[in-house]
C-alpha cells in the first residue's frame, strides 16, 4: 500500500474513533465492512494465482519441496525484488528471503527507507532446488510464467532483479550480471534494475557498495 493510501486509511480510522466517542458507533456499524474497506482486485488476483501455483507439478521440484514459496509483501508495491529460488529456510517457512541472504535483503530495503511490507518479494522458481543447486533451464522455463504473472498483476514501477538468474530471465539475455548490473533496462514498459544477489554479497561484502549505488538509482526512479 502506498503512503497516500495508508494516510487516508489512518485518517478514516481516526475519524471512526472520533465518531465512537461522539456516540455514533451504531450508525457506523450498520455500514458493511466491504463498503468501508473494499478488498483490492490486485490482492484477489494474486490470491487466485497463488492457489494455482500451490498445486503446481510442472517440474520435478514439486517432489522434493516442503512448501511452494509464492512471494510476499504489498500487492500494490511500486518496487518488486525478484530473486532466484527458495533456499532451505524459505522452503521451511514458505516465505521468500528469510534466511541469511534474506536478512541482508531486509537491511538493504530498510536502508532505502522502506519496509518489507512496502515492497513485493518473489523468486523466479517457487520451489527449492535440492541442496540449493542452481536452477535448471527446464525449471526456469516451467516456472517463469508465474513470476511474470505476479509482475503483470502488481505492475510495479521498478523491478530489481537479484543476481544472474533473475536478471537474465527478465532481460532475455546471457550477458553476465557483472555487465548488466547498475543499468536500467525495460520489461514490458517496467524499469528493471539488475543488481548482485544478496547471497553473493555475503561472500563478497566489498561489492555492497555497488549494490547501494544501484539502490540509489532505484530510489531516484521511485521519487
Ligand atoms: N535466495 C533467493 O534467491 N531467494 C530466496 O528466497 C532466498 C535466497
Amino acid at each position: 500500500m502506498n503512503r497516500d493510501k495508508q494516510d487516508i486509511i489512518d485518517a478514516v480510522k481516526a475519524y471512526i474513533e472520533f465518531e465512537k466517542e461522539a456516540g455514533t458507533a451504531e450508525f457506523l456499524s450498520s455500514i458493511s465492512r466491504k463498503k468501508i474497506a473494499p478488498r483490492s482486485e490486485t490482492a484477489d488476483d494474486l490470491e487466485s494465482l497463488k492457489k494455482e501455483v500451490l498445486e503446481c507439478t510442472k517440474c520435478d521440484l514439486h517432489k522434493t519441496r516442503r512448501h511452494v514459496v509464492f512471494g510476499s509483501g504489498n500487492p500494490k508495491a511500486k518496487l518488486m525484488f525478484i530473486g532466484e529460488a527458495p533456499g532451505e529456510e524459505e522452503d521451511i517457512q514458505a516465505l521468500p528471503f528469510v534466511g541469511r541472504a534474506g536478512q541482508l535483503l531486509t537491511k538493504i530495503i530498510e536502508a532505502m527507507g522502506l519496509k518489507r511490507t512496502d515492497v513485493y518479494i518473489a523468486n523466479i522458481l517457487k520451489c527449492r532446488p535440492p541442496n540449493n543447486r542452481a536452477p535448471l533451464p527446464t525449471e526456469i522455463l516451467a516456472c517463469e510464467e508465474n513470476v511474470k504473472r505476479q509482475v503483470e498483476i502488481i505492475h510495479p514501477k521498478v523491478i530489481c532483479t537479484l543476481g544472474k538468474f533473475a536478471s537474465q530471465t527478465f532481460l532475455r539475455t546471457t550477458t553476465p550480471i557483472t555487465a548488466l548490473r547498475g543499468k536500467f533496462q525495460e520489461y514490458n514498459g517496467i524499469k528493471v534494475m539488475p543488481t548482485f544477489h544478496p547471497a553473493y554479497l555475503l561472500r563478497n561484502p566489498a561489492d555492497k557498495r555497488l549494490v547501494w549505488e544501484d539502490m540509489k538509482r532505484v530510489m531516484k526512479e521511485l521519487e
